[in-house]
């Protein structure tokens, strides 16, 4: 019998990242200066990025090597099994065999930390003392104090006031790592005490945390600021997933599959996994699918439109071309917590528009009950983010069952639901609705945007 359990060396980590960029027939558009809508330089985002993310930012060059320091902490998690899901496969019983890609095994529990130490790596090699960042649920937060731990930064992470009195959890892992977490809005900075004179119980959200870590990096020359997802160099960093997943099919006894998977929020699991898968068909003409699963709630990729928006929700970064409900844009309060998210990253966006990329939006009921199924039948209880990318392998496997085709199905499971146990309470509870967007909300959310039009 073909072993359940996929597993590599650590001498077989990639040594490189792969670049997307370099083989997609269209660039992507160059980022914007919202005051005066040109087209920014790289030096303009010195204040915020050490100078070696920048370059990989707008590079095009197609495999950049990984730092032997980041090889050797990748070590730590990595390479990440892949397992051959024979439980699913019996209970949907489906001719289809699915692959999936198990990133919770990482110290943070998700796939955040293949970033998280690379970031970590560039701004130590600058001299830089102390990152800032954002966090709503607390899972960037949490793999980026891991990280900066490493290296001997200072950590501070601007936590959504009511997640940070709501999953004290999270919390406490920063904590652990050496983190400070810093309710928002706060009074270190003039952002966080302009909303708070305002109103003193503000609940916060995450693009006032935005604000306040952006503000704390730009003030001061040692500190500078890290992003979790949808850049071009976070995508890039994710890419280890993809490439490790290709040597173990092969090692399967696999040829390429027919179709990727990938839950999607700003872009960064859903890259890890697919662009590997991508290079083959874009550089060899190899036939697969790649799909982005995506949140009914927050459907920018299946319903927003193509533009110009800011990556914030206040307005303060450059505008970046993208699939977007609108930097306004507030979701419904899903368990999906990730996925919450009115944008895209930039180059997903472009190969979506170029139609080399798929994407589907999913009521979150059916994205629980493939979780719940899923946990039954493998073991592993998904994050409800991950639960996304399970409930489309599932469609899939159907779909196959019905063609009567022995398909392969490969999806990232991008993280575990350990510290999400209160969303599947409130599922068990029935107390999770189907929820999807009108017509005239999504409308509605796209005529508040008042940014450029893009290409
Ligand atoms: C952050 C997160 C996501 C969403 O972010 P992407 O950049 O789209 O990957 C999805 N799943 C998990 C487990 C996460 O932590």
């Amino acid at each position: 019998m073909a072993p359940r359990k996929i597993t590599l060396e650590e001498s077989e980590i990639p040594t490189h990242w792969y670049n997307v960029a370099a083989d997609m027939p269209n660039p992507t558009l160059p980022p914007l200066n919202p005051a005066t809508r040109e087209p920014i330089g790289p030096d303009a985002l010195s204040p915020l990025f050490p100078a070696a993310l920048i370059e990989q930012e707008v590079s095009s060059e197609r495999f950049i090597e990984i730092p032997e320091r980041v090889r050797e902490l990748y070590t730590i998690w990595r390479p990440t099994p892949m397992f051959r899901a024979r439980g699913l496969e019996r209970a949907l019983d489906t001719p289809a065999r699915i692959y999936y890609k198990y990133e919770g095994l990482s110290p943070a529990g998700s796939h955040k930390p293949n970033t998280a130490v690379a970031q970590a790596y560039y701004n130590a090699e600058q001299g830089v003392k102390r990152i800032t960042t954002e966090t709503g649920a607390g899972q960037w937060g949490s793999a980026l104090a891991f990280a900066c731990q490493l290296f001997g930064l200072a950590c501070e992470v601007y936590m959504v006031r009511i997640s940070y009195d709501q999953k004290p959890y999270r919390k406490l892992m920063m904590n652990t790592w050496g983190a400070e977490v810093i309710p928002s809005p706060s009074e270190r900075t003039a952002a966080g005490r302009q909303i708070l004179a305002q109103d003193p119980d503000s609940p916060g959200s995450l693009g006032i945390a935005i604000s306040e870590a952006v503000e704390r990096a730009a003030g001061d020359e040692d500190t500078k600021y890290n992003l979790g997802s949808v850049l071009n160099h976070v995508l890039l960093h994710q890419t280890v997933i993809g490439q490790e997943a290709l040597a173990q099919l092969e090692k399967a006894g696999e040829d390429l599959p027919d179709v990727v998977i990938a839950p999607f929020g700003g872009g960064s699991n859903f890259a890890g996994l697919a662009f590997p898968f991508l290079h083959r068909k874009l550089a060899e003409g190899a036939k697969l699918r790649a799909i982005a699963a995506e949140p009914a709630s927050c459907p920018k990729l299946t319903r927003g439109v193509f533009r110009y928006d800011f990556g914030d929700s206040v307005g303060m970064t450059p505008l970046l071309p993208m699939y977007t409900l609108g930097h306004t844009f507030v979701p419904a309060k899903i368990h999906a917590g990730g996925l919450r998210y009115h944008g895209a990253g930039a180059l997903v966006s472009q190969l979506l528009r170029d139609e080399i990329v798929e994407a589907v939006a999913l009521d979150q009921l059916e994205t629980f009950e493939a979780g719940v199924l899923f946990a039954r039948s493998e073991g592993i209880i998904p994050a409800p983010e991950a639960n996304h990318g399970v409930a489309v392998a599932v469609r899939e496997a159907v779909a196959a069952k019905q063609a009567g085709e022995a398909r392969v199905i490969v999806f990232n499971l991008c993280g575990h639901g350990h510290f999400d146990m209160a969303a599947y309470q409130d599922y068990f509870a029935g107390k999770l609705h189907r929820h999807a967007l009108s017509q005239a909300e999504i409308d509605a959310a796209i005529a508040k945007i008042d940014t450029p039009e893009a290409g």
